[in-house]
């Protein structure tokens, strides 16, 4: 099957350029100028972008939390993704304490294969170690799991900080790269028990147990950690100028340092958690949203190029889930949706308002992803040889988000109302159409990705 996109704008991180793209089966096969190519479909897309097909390298989809389990699974999620012009996300498969790392990853390709809309690729979670699972470890690699994520907060997934240091030193020796949740998690205790004590028990004491500061230490906790390790490590949803200033610290040092951050913490703020009605229950994830200051901080942190990726952190819950914590802030289940609406918003209030350019969204919505996971350039560009995962955008036009268009398993949206510019037309995943105009077209279409090391310089 042949596909001949002509007259669009190619955005690629390293530039734009107006071309042709040919596409063979799952291929791009051509770009160049005036292709012509009998028996392919030919679709016009002047005056559109093509952007390479968004990575979202930060979802929970099907994942169990708070005694419950996330609103999206890899069949919602993955259909909502791919409407959102993601074509591959990487997961966090999540093994309990006491179940091996191989346990864990054979129970998320049960979770996710042969249902999921978009392809996706796992990283593994240590939330414990011990001789069998450092013997494991290079097991992961040989099944395409080259990444790991570790916690500085939530007891039930933490090791300490000796682990993991000891866990950082075995994953250096096979080039993994690590992401890490950076907060500090006794004091955040000792806050919440002071709150609770003092019946302090509304949304808005959400953010006051998890102030910046506290994700600033566990940042430059960690980076010392990986400073004595010499391994480079993921700050995954850094959210605050706090934290900025542990990673410029460490840079300064000579350290790598690898940065991502989130819509939520780009264009929400911290005032949602004050609404009335227990509305602020929407919005409660971890790190909290902070302050407006604080965004305008991570705008500039893009444009500069401190940051490196933005994610989603999706982890959805309804209305109803989060209802479980009317009575009690820390009975809320923690996360917001994102993948649907991640790339129409980048492009908004990132690209069409200034704030960054377009090779920039393409940076870090798809080309920095796929190198620091190791899946470049299999994804994250349009080049010939590259699957062709590709986004046609529109930029004229304008509509606004609304919870009841979106198809994520969720009755509510956290950016219900934003206006957006423009908007995605088609999604191609692996050469097929898969999403036209809002529909998507291949629901189960994804396969999962195995990746090489890890390769952003
Ligand atoms: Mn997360």
């Amino acid at each position: 099957m042949k596909t001949l996109l002509k007259n669009g704008t190619i955005v690629n991180a390293s530039g734009s350029r107006r071309a042709d793209v040919l596409i063979c089966g799952e291929k791009i096969k051509v770009i160049g100028e005036h292709l012509e190519s009998e028996n392919a479909n030919i679709v016009d897309c002047t005056g559109k972008l093509l952007f390479p097909g968004f990575i979202d390298a930060h979802t929970h989809f099907d994942l169990d939390v708070c005694n419950t389990t996330t609103a999206d699974d890899f069949y919602t999620g993955g259909r909502a993704a791919l409407k959102g012009g993601t074509t591959m996300v990487i997961d966090f498969a999540c093994p309990n304490k006491g179940e091996s790392l191989q346990y864990g990853l054979d129970l998320w390709h049960k979770k996710a294969d042969g249902r999921t809309a978009c392809d996706y690729s796992f990283h593994m979670t240590i939330d414990d170690w011990n001789e069998s699972i450092r013997a494991e470890i290079p097991k992961m690699f040989e099944q395409g799991v080259t990444s790991f994520k570790m916690y500085l907060t939530y007891p039930a997934m933490m090791i300490g900080d000796g682990e993991m240091f000891q866990a950082l030193q075995e994953l250096r020796k096979y080039g993994g790269i690590t992401g890490v949740h950076c907060e500090n998690a006794g004091v955040i205790d000792a806050l919440i028990a002071e709150h609770k004590a003092a019946g302090k028990l509304g949304p808005e004491n959400h953010p006051r147990c998890r102030p910046d500061v506290l994700e600033a230490e566990a940042v430059g906790r960690l980076l010392k950690m990986a400073c004595v390790a010499d391994v480079p490590v993921v700050i995954v949803h850094l959210t605050c100028d706090a934290s900025l200033k542990e990673v410029e610290a460490a840079r300064a040092r000579g350290q790598r340092v690898y940065v991502e951050t989130c819509p939520q913490y780009l264009l929400l703020d911290e005032r949602r958690y004050s609404l009335p009605d227990f509305e602020g229950a929407k919005y409660v994830c971890a790190p909290p949203l902070r302050t407006p200051y604080d965004q305008a901080r991570l705008w500039k942190a893009l444009r500069d190029g401190e940051i490196d990726t933005i994610s989603t952190d999706h982890c959805s819950f309804t209305l109803k889930q989060k209802d479980a914590g009317r009575d009690d802030f820390t009975k809320i289940p923690g996360g917001v949706p994102g993948v649907e609406t991640r790339g129409e918003l980048i492009y908004t209030y990132g690209v069409a308002e200034g704030r960054i350019t377009k090779e920039q969204m393409a940076k870090y919505l798809s080309e920095n992803p796929a190198k620091l996971y190791g899946a470049y350039p299999r994804k994250g560009a349009i080049l010939e040889g590259s699957d062709a995962d590709i986004v046609i955008y529109n930029p004229e036009g304008e509509k606004t988000v609304r919870a009841k268009d979106l198809i994520a398993n969720v009755d509510y949206n956290p950016y219900e109302g934003f206006r957006i510019a423009g908007g995605i037309e088609q999604v191609y995943l692996r050469g097929r159409l898969a999403v036209e105009n809002g529909r998507v077209l291949e629901d189960k279409g994804g396969v999962f990705i195995p990746r090489g090391l890890s390769d952003l310089k």
